[in-house]
């Protein structure tokens, strides 16, 4: 049976009996949001934060010595499993990336909160769990209410490592260790924080399920990167089902089934038959050109982090990088990377990937990217760090840090496969500062005796409406525009990205939204450049005919999805995206416009959609 279909009939929507609907054996359908498309069942594994009450449980001062031996026995576990993930995190994610568990280890020895939880314990004749949820609970408020951007971050490493205790303490062994897992999980947390998805062991994990966010969260962006399904703001859920319950999960309508019946399992079991042929029919056309029906070649490239993602991009199918995201670079540790370092990242990057193109965007931190940790000329936490100091507004303030980029960039464009691309322009004057800098390094270098690409291309992106405003003054600025829609969509419909409060404002495909990347492609083309985008909605394959409806020349996206843009292209003709762009720049509702591009993507390619 059609997945819609089954939807339509007898779903439950929510939870409408008591609690633990795992243990009554009986199927349930809870519906939430489509996340990740694709079917799994398997067993839970319940994450993180579990409204299981501590309770305050009595002990007799005879019994209180058992409770400071049990909590010290769990703190020296907590201690041994951290120091294994770290390990773990290490030999996966390299030494930089571990040290975040530095932190989680500092909490377990930090005296104030082990002294407090003594004295409750002792004070207060209470036990070990009750005394340190409490203390930590505690700690944790304050932390939080402190109006410091690094002290308030460290409220999620204390909450982390106050769970792991507390799942000690109560002998919960099997939470603790997701980088081991025994058998394949299906995921279900509040949230998944970057710190657990770090040591997860993504092998073992057949798809995920959360009970808060939305299409964009972290959660949803990594179950589609990894292509496992996913089911979001599935509200209480993890709280109310136990670990090693068996539930389905089901991608394409967003919705978990628990205890599945037989009949249910064998509907969903053809619709996993379909999905194993569409990833069979993705590996053939990986390698093929991506070219609509009608013979318009599409150039199809990939984000990426770091040099080590080269790999993936090739193996993707995908014709270089749209953009090189250079924050990684400048994570989690004590010194900015200087210019030799970045110079070798860069143009190992550029020789990995040639003859394809590879755009590397210039530093873009403040608002959600790199937790200002290094203090970078910042005196104290921004009210909208959003609209704040960010991106290109920081790299021209701090000109040693932009300077030392722009010439390891210039350096590694004697490779003739770079490109360089600014973030955040708002206006002409900041393009304009930008190229003057990067003309007067390229002279400094050559004075030096380097070699410089003469021809280095350098775009814009064009992510805040302003810039979209006057796209054909900045078009005449630059060799080529990269729409940032993820910005662009928060900017423009005043919805931060990450607020799940407002997530259903964040709206790809709002009119406004439409009529502005229509905007940047006309003053592009009048000009003589190309437009590409580059946010989450170039990696959607329903919104791909709408984007190249609307004009734009390239789509970059997350390496995994590269071979389902290339699937839809390679299924549509032109002329029918051109007509869906024009039907939908005149929608009045993005609602309208979401079900158009969904009904011809699924008319084009329904086997991506779980159809066909
Ligand atoms: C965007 O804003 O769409 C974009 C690609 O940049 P980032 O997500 O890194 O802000
Ligand atoms: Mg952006």
């Amino acid at each position: 049976m059609d997945a819609a279909i089954f939807v339509s009939i007898g779903i439950s929507l929510g939870f409408t009996r008591g609690v633990s609907e795992d243990e009554t054996g009986e199927e349930l359908k809870l519906r939430g949001i489509p996340a990740s498309r694709g079917v799994c069942v398997g067993k839970v594994l319940i994450l993180g934060r579990q409204s299981v009450e501590t309770r305050r449980r009595h002990v007799e001062e005879e019994g209180i010595p058992a409770e400071i031996e049990r909590l010290e026995q769990a703190l020296v576990e907590t201690r041994h499993q951290l120091h294994d993930i770290q390990e773990r995190a290490s030999q996966a994610l390299g030494a930089k990336d571990a040290k975040i568990f530095d932190a989680h280890l500092l909490v377990l020895d930090d005296p104030a909160l082990l002294d407090q939880v003594v004295g409750m314990i002792h004070g207060e004749k209470v036990s070990a769990d009750y005394a340190f949820n409490t203390v930590s609970s505690r700690f944790a408020d304050t932390l939080a209410s402190l109006d410091d951007e690094y002290l308030s971050e460290r409220v999620s490493d204390l909450r982390d490592v106050s769970q792991r205790v507390l799942n000690n303490l109560r002998g919960v062994k099997e939470e603790g260790d997701l980088a081991n897992l025994s058998e394949p999980r299906i995921i279900i947390s509040h949230d998944l924080a970057p710190s657990t998805t770090a040591v997860l062991d993504t092998k073992k994990v057949l798809g995920f399920v959360t009970e808060i966010g939305g299409r964009t969260s972290h959660t949803a962006i990594l179950a589609r990167s990894l292509r496992l399904p996913a089911v979001v703001g599935l509200s209480r859920v993890a709280s109310r089902l136990r670990s090693g319950t068996k539930v389905l999960v089901d991608g394409y309508g967003g919705i978990l089934v628990v205890n599945p019946s037989e009949k249910t399992l064998e509907e969903y079991g053809q619709l996993k038959q379909r999905q194993q042929r569409v990833e069979d029919r993705l590996r053939e056309i990986q390698s093929l050109p991506s070219v609509t029906l009608d013979g318009k070649s599409v150039t199809v490239s990939a984000n990426v982090e770091e040099v080590d993602d080269a790999a993936e991009v090739i193996d993707s199918g995908a014709e270089g990088v749209g953009l090189f995201r250079t924050e990684y670079l400048f994570l989690n540790r004590e010194t900015l990377p200087n210019e030799d370092e970045q110079y070798e990242a860069y143009r190992e990057a550029a020789r990995r990937l040639r003859p394809h193109p590879v755009v590397i965007r210039t530093l873009d931190i403040g608002g959600d990217k790199l937790p200002l940790h290094l203090h970078l000329g910042q005196d104290a936490p921004e009210v909208n760090p959003f609209l704040g100091w960010r991106a290109i507004r920081f790299c021209l303030e701090e000109n040693d840090i932009f300077r030392t980029q722009l010439r390891a960039i210039l350096r590694a464009s004697v490779e003739r496969n770079i490109r360089v691309m600014y973030p955040m322009v708002s206006g002409v004057e900041e393009l304009n500062e930008c190229n003057e800098r990067l003309q007067k390094f390229r002279q400094e270098l050559i004075a030096e005796g380097h070699d410089c690409d003469p021809n280095l291309k350098i775009g814009a992106m064009i992510e805040v409406p302003s810039a979209v405003m006057v796209a054909d003054v900045l078009a005449r600025r630059a060799d080529f525009f990269s729409i940032g829609t993820n910005d662009l969509i928060q900017y423009t419909l005043a919805a931060d990205r990450m607020n799940e409060k407002v997530a259903h404002l964040y709206d790809p495909t709002h009119p406004s939204i439409l009529r502005l990347i229509k905007m940047t492609v006309d003053a592009g083309h009048r000009n003589g450049i190309g437009v590409a985008v580059c946010g989450e909605m170039a990696s959607d394959p329903v919104m791909a005919p709408l984007l190249l409806g609307l004009g734009v020349d390239e789509l970059s996206a997350t390496p995994p999805l590269v071979p389902q843009l290339k699937y839809m292209v390679r299924r549509m003709n032109m002329s029918e995206a051109r007509e869906l762009a024009r039907s939908s720049l005149g929608c009045e509702s993005s609602g309208e416009v979401l079900t158009r591009c969904q009904e011809l993507a699924e008319c084009l390619a329904p086997e991506l959609f779980g159809r066909g």
